[in-house]
């Protein structure tokens, strides 16, 4: 929306603006948000930045020092769709006041370093993304965190209680048969309208957008497509995409999620992710290599291939997100490459002839990832993958879940839990920190964040599957 601060400050005054309120991602990658009245801010709110206490956000306790400054960008405004009044929503990144550098467990911040390394590698100058996040919408959720019990969530369109499981009955007239949401129009597809309110609403926002559709999952199962973007901003978009379809659902009664597999033997939610690499206006992934690729597409890939578990647990971060990458629902299960294949790791879609529009898809992440740190670990992977030209192997051009047992033993799979995944970061990190874009203190408080916060609560509680198997023993 602006160039600069000083456009910002104008449009400000002369559209009298009252409310400005600031935006930042956390750790674990939800906005967070604090509202100024308009004369708080001024030219140092883009330099030194806005001050705030950084203690209570989650993975950032450790710091001594707890004062913070948040850092307006001023090419991230629009107007907030969901205040009642006029408010300008800013995204920011976090400075320590103290030294006035970019505070190194700011995601946006690494995001920001991500792009340096690549352009300081001479590789290229930048690097677009394109995620597409899938979401279920369900009318309701209840969950209570201290007990086993577990959640239970209502169905959107059989409108009764579900806990996960077949349960015979219902109204299933009009239902998405099994596996078959993917798309069927009005009215087995309930959901049109909020779609457009969604799609326009985010268009609002600034965000580049291009289309939407119902998804394979039968129960609500729906995507939004914008268009790919510089590696920050589309994790910026990213964020204002969550954002909006949530606070649309909200309008329409409902809620969402991006939990990647919320129902049981049923498709879950991905975010592929759209990568390639350019320099000086020219795109770099296209070539005369397998499917077009050039030599440094295909090292890039062998990079993210090779580094792949480590990876999963920054695009992959939640315990629940290995509920989704198993065998028979789209998703992910083994480390190989192809064209078309959508059974692959990593795919390269069929684009023509066209150079510019040359990249593959990275099918593994899911949207409970923190997008700025997702992105620029993968782009530490593919850059290197490029420095030591890593070779991705064969490429995969059969459907990976037909081959016979001996066949796929010999195709790496990805990790089989969230533990799994921090342990192979733990043992595979330099390539994130070789470049200096992520701390060595950083991956090891994300490593403890997740085991202290995620993994081991799980661990502890009794499942409610639990109950089915061992109550009456
Ligand atoms: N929902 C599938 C997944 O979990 C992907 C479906 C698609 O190809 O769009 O990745
Ligand atoms: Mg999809
Ligand atoms: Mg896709």
């Amino acid at each position: 929306m602006f160039q600069n601060a000083a456009e910002l400050l104008k449009y400000v005054q002369d559209e009298k603006i009252q409310m400005i309120d600031l935006k930042f991602i956390d750790m674990p990658g939800i906005w967070q948000h604090l509202t100024l009245y308009q004369d708080q801010i001024d030219e140092s709110s883009f330099t030194d930045g806005v001050a705030f206490d950084g203690s209570s956000i989650r993975g950032w306790k450790a710091i001594n020092e707890s004062d913070m400054a948040m850092v307006l960008d001023p090419t991230t405004a629009w107007i907030d769709p969901f205040m009642a009044e006029p408010t300008l929503s800013v995204i920011c990144s976090i400075k320590e006041p103290r030294t006035g550098e970019w505070y190194s467990r700011d995601p946006r911040s690494i995001a920001q370093k991500a792009v340096e390394y690549l352009q300081a590698s001479g590789i290229g100058d930048t690097a677009f993304f394109g995620p597409e996040a899938e979401f279920f919408v369900f009318d309701d959720v209840r969950f209570d965190q201290t007990q086993s019990a577990g959640y239970y969530y209502v169905d959107s369109i059989e409108g009764r209680w579900n806990s996960g499981r077949e349960e015979p009955g219902g109204n299933l007239a009009y239902k998405p048969r099994y596996k078959e949401g993917y798309f069927p129009v009005a009215p087995t597809d309930t959901m049109q309208d909020m779609r457009t309110e969604m799609l326009l609403t985010m268009m609002q926002c600034g965000v580049p957008i291009e289309k939407h559709h119902h998804e394979v999952a039968s129960g609500g199962q729906n995507e939004l497509g914008f268009k790919f973007g510089k590696l920050i901003e589309a994790a910026d978009n990213l964020m204002t995409y969550k954002y909006v379809i949530k606070n649309v659902g909200k309008r329409y009664g409902k809620t969402v999620t991006f939990m990647p597999k919320p129902v049981f033997n049923d498709n879950g939610s991905g975010m592929h992710t759209h990568q390639s690499i350019w320099k000086d206006g020219k795109p770099l992934f296209w070539g005369d290599g397998y499917a077009n690729l050039s030599e440094m597409a295909l090292h890039y890939i062998g990079g993210i291939l090779k580094h792949a578990p480590a990876l999963l647990a920054l695009t992959n971060p939640s315990t629940n997100s290995y509920k989704r990458l198993v065998p028979g629902f789209e998703a992910p299960v083994n480390l190989a490459y192809s064209q078309g294949n959508r059974s692959a790791a990593v795919r390269i879609p069929l684009t023509g002839t066209n150079p510019k529009a040359k990249r593959f898809e990275f099918r593994c992440p899911d949207a409970t990832c923190n997008p700025y740190l997702a992105f620029a670990a993968m782009l530490c992977a593919g850059i290197d993958g490029i420095k030591n030209k890593i070779d991705p192997g064969q490429s995969l051009d059969v459907d990976i879940y037909d081959l016979s047992p001996e066949e796929l033993a010999k195709i790496p799979s990805t990790p089989g839990s969230l533990l799994d995944a921090l342990k192979a970061l733990e043992a595979d990190h330099e390539f994130l920190t070789a470049g200096g874009v992520f701390t060595e203190d950083f991956v090891t408080n994300w490593i403890e964040y997740k085991l202290d916060n995620e993994v081991n609560p799980m661990r502890l509680r009794p499942h409610p599957y639990e109950f089915s198997l061992y109550y009456d023993v």
